[in-house]
């Protein structure tokens, strides 16, 4: 089996591997300025897609701007997922270089889909395809490829602890090779449930005091986390963004979610912001929580209420997740201004930051991996993955982290 690494080797962003130059497993690209997209433009036979995240789902249509029209293999909600930010990219980045696919090739999308659920063996371009659920967002999957030589599970980002929206991965099926990601390979999470409670704790204390708190939340998952925990100590909240739509979505496919009956009561907890009649600078005098994109502050409504709560110290914004460097929101957190719109403010409003990750830690990973002591791992996906690779070879395993642009030949 030869396997080419076109992105996300060696770094997080822009995931693409091409098994047997005929199965293309994710076509991502990573956000920025640039956005930055594999270092090539391959012409698969078939296409798999592990999750609808932008890094490992955003430059599919482009795969579909020529002549080929390869099937893309995926669950619903990845491809409901996937659809959705290639129409917020050409939003963003449409008609520009930055943009590698039309509205057309989007469309195309649509006619070359082919959903499958978890645990449903396919067959696509010579290849036996398996899912499973993953735990990293609803529909993520683990993809066990097998091309009768032999087998590759591609881990995909994946959780091994329960969320609230999703359960964690279980499933371990037999393979002979391991692509593992290792997005936090060197830290420990704290757990969940004690996240959880120190969040809770501090925007209630902020909401009892009168202060409102702007909670910025990436719009697939963390949101509907969010909107799950509100729920759960009834904590008032508004949820704006993308984030709205995606709950909705996500409601339409319940066997993806952990309890849809919990979502739903979520969904109807929440008061939907439509942000007409100047709402969203009404609602920022209310004790209340707002969830709303984007979670590190590079755009979104959240860029209508930070400048409107900023300067209350009673106030307060509580980010929930990593903060890529670069971004606005590792840039308040580090030095307490915000940059919207260019203009740099400073914030009296208090400013937290909890680590809700939908990924594995060096425990999880370790777990998961245990499992497969007599497979050959290669790790991808993150920012130290070498040294990973060197920790996992100390320990035993036969480990390596490709770069992008290598060929590896696995399972001979
Ligand atoms: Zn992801």
């Amino acid at each position: 089996m030869d396997l080419q690494f076109l992105g996300g080797a060696r770094e997080v962003g822009r995931s693409a591997i091409l098994v047997n130059d005929r199965l293309l497993l994710d076509y991502g690209m990573l956000a920025g300025e640039p956005p930055q997209y594999p270092i090539d433009v391959p012409e698969p036979e078939a296409v798999v897609v592990g999750h609808g995240h932008l890094d490992h789902a955003g430059a599919v249509p482009a795969l579909l701007s020529g002549d080929a029209r390869p099937p893309i293999h995926w669950t619903p909600p990845t491809r409901e997922l996937a659809l959705t930010l290639a129409r917020d990219t050409l939003k963003l980045h449409g008609g520009t270089l930055q943009c590698p696919f039309t509205e057309t090739d989007v469309r195309r999308v649509t006619q070359v889909s082919e959903t499958h659920g978890y645990e449903e063996t396919f067959e696509t371009a010579g290849h036996e395809v398996t899912f499973s659920n993953a735990g990293h967002i609803p529909g993520s999957a683990h993809v066990l490829v097998d091309d009768g030589d032999a087998r590759l599970l591609y881990t995909g980002d994946f959780h091994t602890d329960d969320q609230r929206l999703v359960s964690g991965t279980t499933a371990r099926p037999d393979a002979d090779v391991i692509i593992c990601e290792s997005t936090y390979s060197d830290v420990d999470h704290e757990a969940r449930s004690t996240v959880e409670e120190r969040f809770v704790e501090s925007v209630e204390t902020t909401l009892w005091e009168g202060g409102t708190v702007v909670v910025p939340a990436f719009a697939i998952g963390r949101t509907q986390e969010m909107l799950l925990i509100c729920e759960a100590y009834d904590i008032p909240c508004y949820v704006d963004g993308m984030g709205k739509g995606v709950t909705e979505m996500l409601l339409r496919y319940p066997e993806f979610v952990r309890d849809p009956t919990a979502l739903r009561r979520a969904k109807s907890h929440a008061r939907f912001v439509t942000g007409r009649n100047g709402q969203r600078e009404r609602i920022t005098d209310q004790p209340a929580a707002i969830v709303t994109t984007s979670g590190m502050l590079s755009g979104g409504p959240a860029m209508t209420y930070i400048p409107a709560i900023r300067s209350n110290p009673t106030n307060k914004i509580t980010l929930t997740g990593y903060q890529v460097e670069g971004t606005p929101g590792r840039r308040l957190v580090e030095t307490g201004s915000a940059e919207i719109d260019g203009r740099v403010l400073p914030v009296s409003a208090q400013v937290e930051q909890y680590d809700f990750s939908a990924h594995a830690d060096r425990d999880g990973l370790r777990a998961f991996l245990d499992g497969y002591r007599d497979a050959e791992i290669l790790v991808n996906h993150g920012d130290r993955c070498s040294a990973f690779a060197a920790e996992l070879t100390a320990d035993g395993f036969d480990a390596s982290a490709p770069e992008n642009g290598e060929t590896v030949v696995v399972g001979e």
